[in-house]
């Protein structure tokens, strides 16, 4: 009696998800609406099943970190005719690596490095690598980039020099990176970009005055990985090994104001 009560529930639940995904997925087919879509370091065939249940949808899509799993995923925007901006952030491009990603995935404390925002470059890198010593090359090379800049669905937008947070930082600090970045990234691609994602998503409007002084937009991308302390805050985010039913729940909860990318 029971087991059939149980089976009953999950009968009445499955239809009840069911019915608010084609609710929101109508609210996001409504004219004028754009669903974003965050991604990081998906690879090409979550993000096929993604895009493949979101058709029909007017999506902004959006890949933050320029992660080596981006040249498949550019195949599968080919094959859905879709445009991506991918946010890089050349100095990281340069090294290989997302310095925060390395120490977050050897479950360092954010307590522990938090602190080396204070730092000199050299000295935190040297940190890191003592830290996370195991650290793969998992980034798209310069050359890469460069490759992929000039494919016509794909614009390219400034992530910081460092992708370090942007609200641990005194703001000329932070600008002179911007700056390094724009200028950097105008050479690799033949054009200066028009968009700006804050590491972590962290931005202040005084920040967000500044990029827009300086031709671009402003977005709020969230880091790609899931802890429990992370989970649940972006929500139109998604996460690399979670199932397509999990992503896509988060994705279409979040159903965010048109046009943006927070
Ligand atoms: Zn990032």
């Amino acid at each position: 009696m029971t087991f059939r009560r149980e089976i009953g529930w999950c009968v009445a639940q499955a239809y009840r998800l069911a019915g608010a995904r084609r609710r929101a997925m109508a609210r996001c087919r409504a004219p004028g609406v754009r669903l974003p879509v965050v991604f990081h370091d998906s690879a090409a065939e979550e993000v096929r099943g993604i895009l493949a249940a979101l058709r029909g949808v007017d999506l902004v899509l959006t890949f933050d970190d320029g992660w080596l799993e981006f040249e498949g995923v550019l195949k599968v925007l080919e094959e859905f005719d879709l445009r991506a901006t991918v946010f890089i952030a050349p100095g990281e491009t340069e090294r290989g690596v997302v310095w925060t990603n390395s120490l977050m995935e050897a479950g360092v404390p954010d307590a522990e490095w938090h602190p080396w925002y204070a730092l000199p470059a050299a000295e935190r890198y040297a940190l890191c690598d003592k830290r996370a010593p195991c650290v793969r090359r998992r980034l798209l090379t310069a050359e890469a980039v460069r490759a992929i800049s000039r494919h016509p669905l794909v614009r390219i937008g400034n992530h910081t020099w460092s992708h370090l947070s942007c609200t641990h930082r005194p703001v000329d600090e932070v600008l002179d990176e911007v700056d390094r970045a724009q200028k950097t990234l105008a050479e690799w691609c033949g054009y200066a970009p028009t968009d700006f994602a804050y590491p972590f998503g962290r931005g202040t409007p005084e920040l967000d005055a500044e990029i827009h002084r300086r031709g671009m937009t402003p977005h709020y991308t969230r880091q790609g990985l899931v802890t429990e302390a992370t989970i649940g805050e972006a929500r139109n985010m998604v996460y690399p090994g979670m199932t397509l039913a999990e992503n896509l729940g988060r994705v279409l909860q979040a159903w965010p104001k048109v046009g943006e990318t927070r």
